[in-house]
């Protein structure tokens, strides 16, 4: 977000579209102050297109990326939940549905995600409605200010699925998420599930992020009252990462047996076929559960 105005130069846009706009760094902000004024609806729109077209263009690379780490460590049981409207996580799912793969809920929207409201079915955009044969709705991206979840009924079933899945968790993942101020509602929300009608005992958390570990365990706190936290700087340290599609097996085993697991993490390669079929080899024994 922070490098969204220069990368997509949309300085001059905001500044047309009011005076005084605050810090132009800060284009959620920026974004948020210039939504309020009516006379910036024009604006608002032009800003919009740009962003989603950008977005749209962007590519995985075909060699095995960490998205494609991240979703063949997880399993069917697993969700992911996303912020982002980029597509670069939707695409690693698609291209990894071979070996069972997490679903994912997109709690902004994404840009390759198409909506047909008669039938409340979502799909790739810009392709029709398997029921009616009607060219699905784009979903919108939700922007600063105008996060209103229930809204749209895309949006709505995102939020629903993520906050089950969150109730349900045993550990929760953060990567590179800063909970910024402009997200206090969705934190909120966050929050209320993570602690909504579960039975476990302890609040396990582990964090991706490059910042101090004293700030992350502060900005994250409030979900961890039990203090199992642990921040790393990169994927490769996390549970997922050190026992791919076995995570939770591996911190039961220490928890209630006292047992370490020992790591086995997925071979470091850019080969994407010998990934899926190392993360094949796993997923075999994990059939008919
Ligand atoms: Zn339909």
């Amino acid at each position: 977000m922070r490098d969204l105005v220069t990368t997509l130069d949309l300085g001059p846009l905001l500044l047309r579209g009011g005076e005084k706009l605050p810090d132009l760094d800060d284009f959620e902000a920026a974004f948020a102050a210039l939504s309020e004024r009516p006379e910036g609806a024009a604006v608002v729109r032009q800003i919009e297109d740009r962003i989603e077209r950008y977005f749209r263009g962007v590519q995985l690379p075909r060699t095995a990326t960490i998205y494609d780490f991240l979703v063949l460590s997880l399993r069917s049981k697993d969700v992911l939940v996303t912020f982002n409207w980029d597509p670069l996580l939707y695409d690693a799912l698609a291209r990894n549905r071979a070996v069972p793969v997490p679903r994912a809920f997109f709690l902004h929207g994404c840009v390759r995600i198409g909506y047909c409201h008669e039938h409340h079915a979502a799909g790739p955009q810009g392709e029709t409605c398997a029921i009616c044969g009607v060219r699905r709705a784009n979903v919108p991206l939700l922007y600063p200010g105008r996060k209103n979840y229930s809204a749209h009924a895309f949006i709505r079933g995102e939020w629903e699925g993520a906050k089950r899945a969150l109730a349900d968790a045993q550990t929760v993942t953060v990567f590179g998420y800063g909970a910024p101020a402009s997200d206090a509602d969705a934190v909120q929300l966050l929050q209320d599930s993570w602690f909504a009608r579960s039975r476990r005992e302890f609040e396990h958390m582990e964090v991706v992020d490059t910042a101090e570990g004293e700030v992350l365990e502060r900005r994250w706190r409030r979900f961890t009252p039990t203090r199992h936290f642990r921040a790393f700087a990169t994927f490769d340290q996390t549970s997922i990462a050190r026992w791919p599609r076995r995570s939770c097996e591996a911190q039961l085993a220490a928890m209630s047996r006292g047992v370490p697991a020992a790591n086995f993490p997925l071979f470091a390669t850019t080969d994407l076929l010998s990934l899926q079929a190392e993360a094949a080899g796993i997923a075999a024994h994990e059939a008919q559960r």
